[in-house]
């Protein structure tokens, strides 16, 4: 069957035409399989974001396609709509698009303006706040009381409760401390796991990637650097890096690997040192 996200020759150019022109993406060719947990990494600018968003709709291809499931999703205007609710997109800091006047209204917006009954709609939220761990107490709230930490799941949940086939989040635990990021990353791996639906994290901790990702996505500012399963794409020196990554985030990175179970060679790991 078709890779549930597919890209062809696909390129972004922001400003076409003007001095301030900017070509963010060129030719990126991309094959993501279902139920991949993919970490998109690569430094600012190098277009992760314009990625993202091209891969939900919200920005138009300046050149070549995205296919979800096989569709170009840009076909029709009728099927972008439907496009949208399959790759559910949770910016950075996505509490600050939190508005209702409870927990429960903010979570059940998505799933209402999916045409959803009352009663599909209800069972969508409680399912989405068990995944983020936020307990039935909490829905009567007003997001507006809640901590930091909450108003992230919150929001997160939001975007479980339209049951997306990709889930794509982008760098979900910015700002949090130590245990509200474990917390976080933790829910979204027992998501993955028990939906087996396809997840997409953009996060600048190597760390966290190596510690959760099937696969790994590095653009640099001319595309896709590299894509392939974490121990491939970690394991390859001379790029490592390239992308960045000093000693203590390689030590880091080696030792999440090897609790996964990956067979990291020390041979790799001095070439990288050195
Ligand atoms: P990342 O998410 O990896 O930091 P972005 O996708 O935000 O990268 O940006 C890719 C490139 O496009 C950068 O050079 C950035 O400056 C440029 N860019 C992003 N948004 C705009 C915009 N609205 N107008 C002009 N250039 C932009």
């Amino acid at each position: 069957s078709a890779p549930v996200i597919e890209t062809r020759g696909l390129g972004y150019v922001y400003n076409p035409g003007l001095p301030t022109e900017k070509v963010a993406l060129r030719d990126v060719n991309l094959q993501i399989e279902r139920g991949e947990f993919v970490g998109v990494i690569g430094q600012t600018g190098s277009g992760k974001s314009t990625l993202i968003q091209q891969l939900n709709g919200l920005l138009r291809p300046t050149s070549g396609q995205v296919l979800i499931d096989g569709e170009d999703i840009w076909q029709d205007k009728e099927q972008l709509r439907r496009f949208r609710f399959k790759v559910g997109l949770c910016f950075q800091y996505p509490e600050y698009q939190l508005f209702e006047e409870s927990v429960y209204k903010d979570i059940s917006f998505g799933p209402k303006n999916m045409g959803l009954s009352e009663g599909e709609v209800d069972a969508r939220v409680r399912d989405a706040a068990r995944f983020v761990g936020l307990g039935e107490e909490m829905l009567d709230k007003s997001p507006f009381e809640l901590s930091g930490g909450q108003k992230r799941r919150v929001a997160i949940a939001g975007v479980l409760a339209m049951d997306p086939e990709v889930l794509i989040l982008d760098e979900p635990t910015a700002g949090l401390d130590p245990r509200g990021r474990d917390m976080i990353l933790g829910q979204i791996k027992a998501y993955h796991a028990e939906k087996g639906n396809t997840v997409l994290l953009v996060s600048h901790s190597m760390e966290d990637v190596a510690k959760f990702a099937t696969k790994v996505l590095v653009l640099n500012d001319t595309g896709v650097l590299l894509y392939g399963t974490v121990d491939e794409v970690f394991s390859r020196a001379e790029e490592i890096r390239a992308i960045g990554l000093g000693i203590p985030q390689i030590t880091q990175v080696f030792r999440a690997l090897r609790q996964r179970g990956y067979p990291v060679s020390d041979t790799v790991y001095t070439v990288a040192q050195a």
